[in-house]
């Protein structure tokens, strides 16, 4: 029932991606709770399987997080040190000369990180703003240097050589752990993995780790199944009308739930016992409505993710990625941990 989150899949996906970077401490990336499945639950999961270096958003994330996790547990903060945070038992990553002097001004002696910026442009010093502030930076001694990729989901994007290039460059004679990879860095091989690795929708069962267990099972309800005519159609506006004589069952969840509203009538099923039955009409706020002509029994709930239906794939008739399925399922569902 609701969504089942299978803890021990993302330990194996944990020790996987570790396996594919035995030289780097693997990191777990649980910004956003956990990409959607809980991030108390997935945090304190990993720390009893070895991880100590946790990574989320927000400082009002670790700052929830803190407590659940031992003191040896490191809570990076990937907006670094935004003004009036407090960062109490947090590490901010700094991203700009005004977060370093900010957070050297506020927290003299207290744990941070440094991220650099490789060539994304969205976060982290660029290299003349490194220059200037490098060696005094260096001499606060900061836990780890950082920098993000662009496009390490393809593995033969021109940036990533660029990106590595340049980090290396920056971050030459520095003596500081380095970290660069996240899911798709650490798939690229050992010249992207560096000290710290710090994989997010791997760990969750999402592309580009294909070999990644699934994680997530989200079964819905059937509220109820009727017969629909030639001609009829299904739902809002109309859009959906029945070629044949068919029976469609109604299940209670929708768009407010995270069943993004580009999956009506886009190819994407739901599955009885592996069997699937296709979305017709307008995915609606509480209600979604699917072809289940193809059952002989309709059963008290169908599944939208399933071994035969996994978050890449209703994200490709979403027209999105994973990431955003997983982020997008909200706390309206019964939650089942595994
Ligand atoms: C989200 C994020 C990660 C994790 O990325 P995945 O692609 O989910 O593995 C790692 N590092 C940074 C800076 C991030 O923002």
């Amino acid at each position: 029932m609701g969504l089942r989150i299978d803890i021990q899949a993302i330990v194996a996906n944990w020790r996987a991606l570790a396996s594919r970077a035995p030289t780097a401490r693997t990191a777990a990336v649980v910004k956003a709770d956990g990409y959607g499945l809980g991030a108390e639950r997935v945090a304190t999961a990993l720390y009893q399987a070895g991880a100590r270096d946790f990574f989320v958003a927000l400082a009002k994330e670790g700052r929830a997080l803190r407590p659940h996790l031992p003191e040896d547990a490191m809570i990076n903060v990937l907006s670094g040190h935004m003004p009036g945070e407090d960062l109490t038992g947090l590490v901010p990553v700094l991203n700009s000369p005004e977060q370093f002097f900010r957070d050297r001004t506020m927290r003299p002696g207290q744990p941070f990180a440094l991220q650099l910026d490789s060539g994304m442009n969205r976060l982290g010093m660029e290299a003349a703003e490194w220059t200037a502030i490098r060696s005094e930076a260096l001499e606060a001694g900061p836990d780890f240097i950082m920098s993000h990729l662009a496009c390490a989901d393809e593995p033969d994007h021109p940036a990533n050589a660029a990106q590595l290039a340049a980090f290396r460059e920056m971050t030459a004679g520095c003596n500081v752990p380095l970290s660069l990879s996240a899911t798709g860095g650490i798939l690229l091989g050992a010249d992207y993995h560096f000290d710290i690795v710090r994989p997010g929708v791997g760990l969750y069962g999402g592309m580009p780790f294909a070999q990644a267990r699934q994680v997530v099972r989200l079964s819905l309800p059937v509220i109820q199944t009727r017969e629909v005519h030639v001609g009829e159609f299904v739902g809002y506006g109309s859009t959906w009308i029945a070629g044949d004589t068919c029976r469609v069952a109604t299940v209670a969840a929708g768009y407010a739930d995270g069943i993004l509203r580009a999956l009506s009538s886009s190819g994407a099923c739901l599955y009885a016992d592996g069997v699937a039955c296709p979305i017709v009409g307008r995915v609606s706020m509480d209600l979604v409505t699917a072809d289940v002509s193809a059952l002989s029994d309709v059963p008290a709930e169908l599944d939208l993710i399933c071994d035969q239906q996994p978050i890449d794939r209703v994200a490709d008739f979403a027209g999105t990625i994973g990431y955003e399925i997983l982020t997008a399922l909200r706390q309206r569902y019964e939650r089942t941990y595994l």
